[in-house]
C-alpha cells in the first residue's frame, strides 16, 4: 500500500522538482521589446482583452535582468542580432525564448542578406509560434505549451529510458 493512501484527504505529494516547475511556469516575466509587426499582436496579447495576467505574467519587464522570457516578435535584422544576443545573455537563468511568427523562426518572406534566417542561429529557442502574424490566441497557445514544458523540466539530467549509465556519461560528459 502506497503512502498516499494513508494520508488524509486534501494532502498531495509531489517532488521539489515538480513544485519548482509549477512555480516557474506560473510566474514568467517577459522582456519588453518587439522587433517588427508581430510585436503589435504581442502587445495586444498583453492588453485587457486577452489578459495575460491570467497566466501569472502580467508584468513585462523593461530590463532583461528582471525578465526570464524573451518573445522574439518579428524579423531579426543582421544589425539587431548582436543586440538580441546581448539582451539574452543579460537575462538571469533559468530563461526561455519564444520565436513568434515565421520571420523570427526562419526569416519568412525576407529571404535576403539583411535578415537572420531564424533567431535560433543566435539564441536557443524553446517554442516556435507559426503565423504572419500569429494572432494573440496562437501566441497564448505557445505560452501555455511552454508552461507545460517548464513544469516538466528536470533540474538534473537523468539517463533516458533504456540508456545505460555508460552511454549517459558519454552523452552528458
Ligand atoms: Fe511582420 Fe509577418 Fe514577419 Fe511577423 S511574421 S514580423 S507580421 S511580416
Amino acid at each position: 500500500m502506497g503512502i498516499e493512501s494513508r494520508l488524509p484527504d486534501g494532502i498531495l505529494l509531489t517532488s521539489a522538482e515538480k513544485l519548482l516547475g509549477i512555480a516557474r511556469a506560473g510566474s514568467l516575466f517577459p522582456a519588453t521589446f518587439g522587433l517588427a509587426c508581430c510585436a503589435i499582436e504581442m502587445m495586444s496579447t498583453g492588453a485587457a482583452h486577452y489578459d495575460l495576467a491570467r497566466f501569472g505574467m502580467e508584468v513585462f519587464r523593461a530590463s532583461p535582468r528582471q525578465a526570464d522570457l524573451m518573445i522574439v516578435a518579428g524579423r531579426v535584422s543582421q544589425k539587431m542580432a548582436p543586440i538580441v544576443r546581448n539582451l539574452y545573455d543579460q537575462m538571469a537563468d533559468p530563461k526561455w525564448v519564444i520565436s513568434m511568427g515565421v520571420c523570427a523562426s526562419s526569416g519568412g518572406m525576407f529571404n535576403n542578406y539583411a535578415i537572420v534566417q531564424g533567431v535560433d542561429h543566435i539564441i536557443p529557442v524553446d517554442m516556435y509560434v507559426p503565423g504572419c502574424p500569429p494572432r494573440p490566441e496562437l501566441l497564448m497557445d505557445g505560452i501555455l505549451k511552454l508552461h507545460e514544458k517548464i513544469r516538466n523540466e528536470q533540474l538534473v539530467e537523468r539517463p533516458r529510458k533504456g540508456e545505460s549509465m555508460a552511454d549517459f556519461r558519454k552523452r552528458t560528459g
